[in-house]
């Protein structure tokens, strides 16, 4: 079973502080060891797409641990017996770029997921990101929604989009992200504090580009090997 806690940026056990603030980090040997893989800048972009997509299936079983599910009855070869039916449609949405990484391991386990989009440009003036793009099924309402973006850093940019995600009428959302850090998840509580965080890993700090210290680096341009 995967074990999941809610722990503080320390690393210490579960506090109560994380857990009100609906805060999952992930906690497993195979998802330690591949974000390892992630974090080593010698690592090639063939490896780092293999292990992105890798540990983002870890991350979406946590999520998906309590949705719901119905009973059915399930004839095997040999006799009848209970089945689980999952009783949501399931949406998948990348933030563009770097999350497209994510919902391509995710899809592997959740097959029959719809995958909707979302482009974030950042305003220059503002620094804050704003939607470009975004195409989004039609069933969201009704759907548990995994919001795929690899780095909380700074927070805005999955702010951003759960903004767009709520505008459009989704219910369930959770954000799905390898490595987080506290001012993005501040920041993401304080604007929406109900929307729950599955992550990897938090890490301490931001530098003063907006990237996450000791982080891994940018993962689009690792994933998609373009510097
Ligand atoms: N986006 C990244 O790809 N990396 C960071 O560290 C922060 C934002």
């Amino acid at each position: 079973m995967i074990r999941s806690l809610a722990v503080d940026v320390a690393g210490e056990k579960i506090t109560h502080k994380a857990a009100r603030r609906n805060v999952t980090v992930v906690q497993h040997p195979l998802v330690a060891a591949k974000l390892s893989v992630l974090r080593a800048k010698t690592t090639a972009p063939e490896e780092f797409r293999r292990n992105l997509q890798e540990i983002s299936i870890f991350l979406a079983c946590e999520a998906s641990r309590h949705w719901e599910s119905g009973t059915i009855e399930v004839q095997t070869p040999l006799a009848n017996c209970a089945g689980t039916l999952l009783q949501r449609p399931i949406v998948l949405v990348p933030i563009l770029r770097a999350g497209l990484g994510m919902a391509e391991g995710i899809q592997c386990i959740m097959p029959q997921a719809t995958v909707g989009h979302i482009g974030l440009y950042r305003d220059e003036a503002t620094l804050r990101p704003v939607s470009y793009y975004h195409r989004l099924p039609s069933n969201l309402s009704e759907a548990e929604v995994l919001l795929l973006d690899p780095m909380l850093a700074t927070g805005f940019s999955a702010c951003q989009a759960v903004t767009v995600l709520k505008a459009a009428g989704a219910q369930r959302i959770q954000i799905v992200c390898l490595i987080s850090c506290e001012p993005g998840i501040k920041q993401l509580h304080h604007a929406h504090p109900e929307v729950p965080l599955i992550t990897a890993a938090i890490d301490p700090e931001l530098d003063n580009r907006g990237y996450i210290v000791p982080g891994l680096g940018d993962a689009g341009d690792r994933y998609f090997g373009t510097d």
